[in-house]
């Protein structure tokens, strides 16, 4: 259907009605590298949102996983609904401390762009691989994602984010890094902070992920209800779930016992925050940016609930025997998959051989392994494993 916008008298929405002034805010944006004229019926910020969705390494998050691997079972979550709860946390908590919803939402949906296949294993596996070529960072991969890697517009390559969204993806960077990367790096040189958008973003993985990790790890089995009873945060939802509805079905009852500790932890953060921002009242982003420490985060009490529950993770979890068996093939995987391709760069498929001579000409034998980085950090877990097969078994043809 056909209608010119232009010729109605519909009151159109404004994207940035109702800011806080230290909100980022269209009018103080720092730009894109790449000078575009503005959306006619778009934000700047609803924009990014919208070029990351359409990204392929968006796509590719629906077969990679964190914990497990995604052909485990279809209940799990993959990066892809993970980042999908990172940004519903994040724009919830950014609309009612009337923050950007459009950028915090733009940033939590970037911010695994750049994950290796296999998690956090693939991702130390790979590391390990880059030892001497500058290492392997998937925070700095998603930067390099949406910066570099995605070629689909005629006039650059990358996505052209605003620089807000894009200080967003890079939550940490050591100074080496962030010298050679201009602007962006400055804070980390300067002990800066970013927006309250990115910082928002951060908090609300870390929600997302604490509480994913509980519910795909009790399904899984890897983790029971009896040693989370260790765990206060926990522990004082699940007991409030059992007084309301003594005999409820397990599964429901780990349900309401989850959305409790999100809802817990999500009050928290908004209320903490709101009253750090209350005692400081910057003035505008610049002043956020410039004051010594974060302002969203939750009180202290609950940052304490919160390690507890994360060094239960790390421990029951991310160290039981069934996930580091996957981590081990993971290693391997990848390893070989590197290592066979810094041998022989004619094994790789043709576009990515061009990009391993290209940056190997301007790079010399650190280019040629951010190459093979590339090309390995974009696999999903299922890609990585037929690739691994075509590669090495001599069964398989091709
Ligand atoms: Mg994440």
């Amino acid at each position: 259907m056909a209608t010119d916008m232009g010729n109605r008298s519909l009151p159109l929405g404004g994207a940035e009605r109702g800011l806080a002034s230290y909100a980022a805010g269209e009018a103080h944006s720092r730009g894109r590298r790449f000078r575009e004229p503005p959306p006619k019926y778009r934000g700047e910020y609803q924009r990014d949102r919208d070029r990351i969705i359409h990204s392929a390494a968006f796509r590719r998050l629906e077969y990679k996983t964190q914990v497990f691997v995604n052909h485990e079972g279809d209940m799990f979550r993959t990066r892809l609904t993970h980042s999908i709860e990172v940004a519903q946390i994040a724009r919830s908590v950014a609309r009612t401390l009337h923050l950007n919803e459009d950028l915090s939402e733009a940033i939590a949906l970037a911010h695994d762009l750049g994950h290796t296949p296999y998690g956090h294993a693939g991702q130390e596996a790979l590391n390990a691989c880059m030892k001497n070529y500058g290492g392997f960072e998937h925070n700095l991969q998603s930067l390099r994602v949406v910066d570099e890697l995605e070629e689909r517009y005629a006039e650059f390559s990358g996505l052209n984010l605003t620089f807000e969204t894009r200080e967003g993806v890079l939550k940490h960077c050591a100074a080496p890094k962030a010298r050679e990367l201009g602007e962006l790096g400055r804070r980390f040189l300067d002990k800066q902070q970013p927006g309250l958008e990115a910082q928002l973003a951060n908090l609300a993985d870390e929600i997302a992920y604490n509480n994913h990790d509980v519910d795909d790890g009790l399904r899984a089995g890897l983790i029971t209800l009896e040693q989370l009873q260790e765990i206060e945060l926990f522990r004082a939802q699940y007991a409030e779930v059992m007084n309301a509805y003594p005999g409820l079905p397990s599964r429901r009852v780990i349900h309401e016992t989850v959305r409790r500790m999100i809802n817990r932890q999500v009050t928290d953060l908004v209320e903490a925050s709101h009253a750090r921002v209350d005692a400081v009242a910057p003035a505008d982003i610049e002043a956020v940016r410039a004051h010594p420490a974060p302002l969203i985060g939750f009180s202290d009490a609950m940052r304490e609930q919160n390690l507890e529950l994360k060094r239960f993770l790390r421990h029951a979890l991310y160290q039981h025997y069934r996930v580091q068996r996957m981590s081990a093939k993971a290693r391997r995987v990848i390893g070989e998959l590197f290592a066979v391709f810094m041998d022989d760069a004619h094994l790789l498929p043709p576009e990515q051989e061009r990009a391993v001579l290209r940056l190997e000409t301007q790079h010399g034998r650190a280019g040629r392994a951010r190459a093979v980085a590339d090309y390995i950090a974009g696999m999903t877990d299922r890609y990585a494993i037929a690739e691994h097969e075509r590669v090495f078994n001599p069964q398989q043809l091709t």
